[in-house]
């Protein structure tokens, strides 16, 4: 079965804020919640449906993914380079997180963050790159530099000020979760004190004000490999935010762009372009040099009456496979041009070789007509 639209699922549109979304994954949570429906295997399912659309789109980041790529964003690709996998996919788990996470919203003072330590997990980034079909052919080296949170260098990430650590949170005993009553059932939710970590932060680092993470400015070196393609989004695995508490570092994903080339036309690992020869060229034969993407040359012959839309097939100097060796294919499309501005002289001759041109010379025109006289005399 196809999946619901997430926006569907909650019944907001896309423009909802924040708030319309959260209020409406509330009415659904207290509505469709295992608790109250026991047994119930749709309420169940519409339980489930409604958490992870919420997951979904409570998250920022993933919120965006999904409005510019649809389901497509959270579905495991083919794995390693160019896969998208990891990217908020939904499984029992995480939906029980998300519904802790929420009713700790409004059950404890503070806004909660995440709960268990699956949870700090640093946020993934994107970063977008454009290249172009020639630096796609050859694949390329290149420094970036983008805004990330990095672990903190003089609390080596816990917090608190060096010489000092973290004592047990006194709200939850150092537990992470307390439980309370939420009207029809018990919950257990994220402390609102520490947020989950079962620590307080008594003496809190100056670099970081006890985030344990620092915003800044990161460099790094990125190799975009032969033939990628427009599209292509490559995972540089651990290389997003940095998590929180002892949390693995979230991913960054390149989102490859490569602008249009002003002679060749790409599909997949092929390339094309049509190529204009006159037409005397055309009847009598030539051979033409044409421009390959290696930025070299290569001969076609043109035999002796070639016709315009024939297409000529060069093998291995298309764009070179991603994954596994070898090159597609470039084609090259003869398109004959038809004369124009002819002097005196190049008209005289025309005239001339109109009057001795005969049917043989030109098949498809003397088939033409005779369909045409059989048919005026029907
Ligand atoms: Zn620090
Ligand atoms: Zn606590």
């Amino acid at each position: 079965m196809a999946k619901r639209d997430y926006y569907d699922v909650l019944g907001v549109n896309k423009s909802a804020s924040p708030e319309e979304i959260k209020s409406a994954y509330r009415k659904l949570a207290v509505k469709y919640h295992p608790d109250k429906n026991p047994g119930d295997k749709s309420a169940e399912d519409k339980f489930k449906e409604a958490s992870e659309a919420y997951g979904i789109l409570s998250d920022k980041s993933k919120k965006e993914n999904y409005d510019n790529f649809g389901h497509a964003a959270f579905e495991n690709g083919g794995g390693g380079q160019g896969g998208f996998g990891g990217f908020g996919g939904f499984n029992g788990s995480d939906f029980s997180d998300i519904f802790e996470d929420f009713f700790g919203d409004f059950g404890g003072g503070r806004r909660s963050n995440r709960g268990r330590s699956s949870s700090n997990r640093g946020s993934d980034l994107r970063y977008d790159l454009s290249i172009t079909l020639e630096e796609a052919y050859t694949g390329k080296k290149q420094n970036i530099q983008f805004s990330t949170s990095e672990k903190c260098n003089t609390c080596k990430g816990n917090g608190s000020k060096p010489g000092h650590s973290p004592d047990r949170c006194t709200y939850c005993g150092g537990n992470g979760r307390v439980r309370t009553n939420q009207g029809f059932f018990t919950v257990q939710q994220t402390c609102p004190q520490c947020a989950g970590s079962g620590e307080e932060i008594t003496h809190p680092c100056n670099d970081c004000n006890g985030q344990g993470n620092k915003q800044t400015s990161k460099k790094l070196a990125v190799t975009i490999p032969q033939g990628v393609d427009d599209g292509t989004r490559i995972r540089l695995s651990g290389k997003g935010e940095a998590g929180t508490k002892g949390g693995a570092n979230g991913d960054l994903y390149l989102f490859i762009n490569v602008k249009s080339h002003e002679l060749f036309k790409r599909s997949d690992e092929n390339l094309f372009f049509e190529c204009p020869i006159s037409i005397a060229d055309a009847a009598l034969g030539t051979t033409i040099e044409i421009p390959t993407i290696d930025g070299g040359r290569a001969k076609i012959k043109i035999p002796e009456g070639t016709q315009s839309g024939k297409q000529f097939r060069l093998r291995g100097k298309g764009m070179p496979y991603m994954r596994g060796s070898g090159n597609g294919d470039l084609y090259v499309q003869i398109e004959t041009e038809v004369p124009v501005s002819l002097n005196k002289k190049q008209k005289e001759l025309l005239e001339q070789f109109r009057e001795i041109e005969n049917e043989k010379s030109n098949p498809s025109i003397r088939q033409f007509f005779e369909k045409a006289k059989s048919f005026w005399k029907n």
